[in-house]
């Protein structure tokens, strides 16, 4: 599967590759754009996303 977010900064969609099977995970992501770090959490219940946030990572 595959996350879908809107980055933090500009606003754009960016689309994560995503292999992980864990159910919970927090990570940086650089978009694509305009290359800021977005702090991503999000958490799988059944394969499906119940909770993302995307924050700021220059905290
Ligand atoms: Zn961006």
């Amino acid at each position: 599967m595959a996350l879908t977010i809107d980055c933090f900064f500009c606003y754009e969609k960016i689309v994560i590759p995503n292999e992980e099977e864990f159910s919970y995970s927090e990570f940086i992501w650089d978009c694509d754009v305009c290359c800021n770090p977005n702090l991503i959490k999000y958490q799988l219940k059944n394969e499906e996303i119940i909770d993302l946030k995307v924050t700021s990572g220059n905290e």
